[in-house]
C-alpha cells in the first residue's frame, strides 16, 4: 500500500481516507470493478459517498498510473490497481472469466517508429486470457 500512495504523494494527490478506502478495495480484490461497485463498497463506510466524488478520484488516480482503466466488453470502464513495479510503458491484462488483472511489462510495440506509413505516436493495448486459478 505504501508505494500507492508515496505515488499520490509525488503527484500532488492528498492522501484522504476515500481515496485510501479505494486503494485497499481494489487491492483485496484483484479484480477490476465499476465505479458503481466501488461507490457501493464506499457506501457502507463513509456517510457521503456521491458517484461524481468517487469517478473523480479513480480518474485522478488514473492518470497518475496508480490505477489502470479496463474497457470490458459490456462497454464500461472499470478501474484495478496497477501493480507494475516500475513506471515504465506497460498494457494490463484482463481474465474473462473472473476478472482479475495482471500486467504486461513487456511490449515490443514502441520499437516500431512507423507502421504502415503512420508514425506511431501512441497506442493503447489491451490483453485478454483465462487465468491461472480459472484455467485449472
Ligand atoms: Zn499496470
Ligand atoms: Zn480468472
Ligand atoms: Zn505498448
Amino acid at each position: 500500500m505504501k508505494k500507492y500512495l508515496d505515488k499520490l504523494k509525488k503527484n500532488n494527490l492528498k492522501i484522504t481516507s476515500k481515496r485510501v478506502a479505494i486503494l485497499e478495495l481494489l487491492e483485496r480484490s484483484g479484480e477490476a470493478l465499476s465505479p458503481e461497485d466501488i461507490r457501493n463498497e464506499l457506501a457502507a463506510k463513509f456517510e457521503k459517498v456521491s458517484y461524481p466524488s468517487v469517478y473523480k478520484n479513480l480518474e485522478d488516480m488514473s492518470r497518475i498510473g496508480v490505477l489502470a482503466k479496463i474497457a470490458r466488453p459490456d462497454r464500461r470502464l472499470y478501474y484495478a490497481l496497477c501493480r507494475a513495479r516500475e513506471d515504465k510503458h506497460h498494457h494490463h491484462i484482463i481474465c474473462s472469466k473472473c476478472g482479475k488483472v495482471g500486467e504486461v511489462e513487456e511490449c515490443d510495440l514502441f520499437r516500431r517508429k512507423v507502421i504502415n506509413g503512420y508514425r506511431i505516436t501512441s497506442h493503447f493495448l489491451q490483453l485478454e486470457g483465462i487465468c491461472s486459478d480459472c484455467g485449472k
